[in-house]
């Protein structure tokens, strides 16, 4: 097992993840794939938590830079990620897998609201619980909004799934020598701006301790095989084991 005594654990995924071949929006067929992913997760005997972006449908950056209000255009955002977590849940229900979405902005037709308490009896159930919304305010990312999550359901890792298969010391994509981390420090990763999550996240498990696992999310079957210990990834973490800094 690569976290020895881990039994809860959150999924960060991109909304990016979910568009497969398309350029924008949902893929049905891929959430799916990531469905099946999560539940080889819970299948693990782990209570797994999910949250995902909304990157694939709007980011209020990129509303901000159009000239639009940037509260309003995070909060657009925010929509967003709560029908990624709909779409996911769907996918988990056609598998079988017993799911809740929660949303930290409140929408009492379509989820419920984010409620610790209630989240902890879905989970002792054995359902996969998403948390939509991020944080429920403007100028965070859902990144922020795992981060904070993990930490209140007393997750033991943070798991984030993205096109790479963990954290280089520069882009892997422009230089061919980047060199991958096996474990790295909360600290160098925040000193070196190095790409894991945004710097609030990153502080937030550092200040609770909770490990951050970078994988890639693109090889099927990824998630059970890292998990396993099997697989590819980069631990950003407290202690560095491996004498890496
Ligand atoms: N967002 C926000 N507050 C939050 C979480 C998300 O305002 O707590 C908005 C923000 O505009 C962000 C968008 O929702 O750009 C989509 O989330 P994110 O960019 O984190 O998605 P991802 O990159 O993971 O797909």
């Amino acid at each position: 097992m690569l976290l020895p005594d881990t039994k809860r654990i959150l999924l960060k995924l991109s909304g990016e993840c979910l568009m497969g071949d398309e350029d924008y929006g949902i893929d049905p067929a891929t959430v799916l794939e990531l469905a099946k992913e999560v539940k080889a997760a819970q299948d693990s005997g782990l209570e797994v938590c999910l949250v995902i972006g909304g990157g694939n449908i709007f980011r209020g950056m990129a509303g901000a830079a159009q000239g639009m209000d940037r509260a309003q255009a995070d909060y657009m955002g925010m929509l967003a990620t709560v029908m990624n977590s709909l779409a996911m849940q769907s996918a988990l229900e056609q598998l079988g897998v017993h799911t809740r979405v929660q949303s930290a902005i409140q929408m009492d037709e379509v989820c419920e609201p984010v409620i610790r308490r209630r989240a902890e009896r879905h989970l002792e159930k054995g359902r996969v619980v998403i948390f939509a919304a991020g944080v429920g305010s403007p100028y965070f990312t859902t990144d922020s909004g795992a981060a904070l999550r993990a930490a209140e359901m007393k997750c033991d890792a943070l798991l984030k799934g993205t096109s790479v298969d963990g954290v280089y010391d520069s882009d892997p994509k422009k230089n061919s020598d980047a060199k991958r981390f096996d474990t790295v420090s909360y600290d160098k990763v925040l000193a070196d701006n190095l790409k894991v999550m945004d710097a609030s996240a990153v502080a937030l498990c550092r200040d609770n301790d909770i490990p951050i696992v970078v994988f890639s999310i693109r090889e099927k079957g990824n998630v059970a095989r890292v998990l396993a210990g099997n697989g590819v990834q980069t631990i950003v973490q407290k202690d560095n084991r491996n004498g890496e800094v």
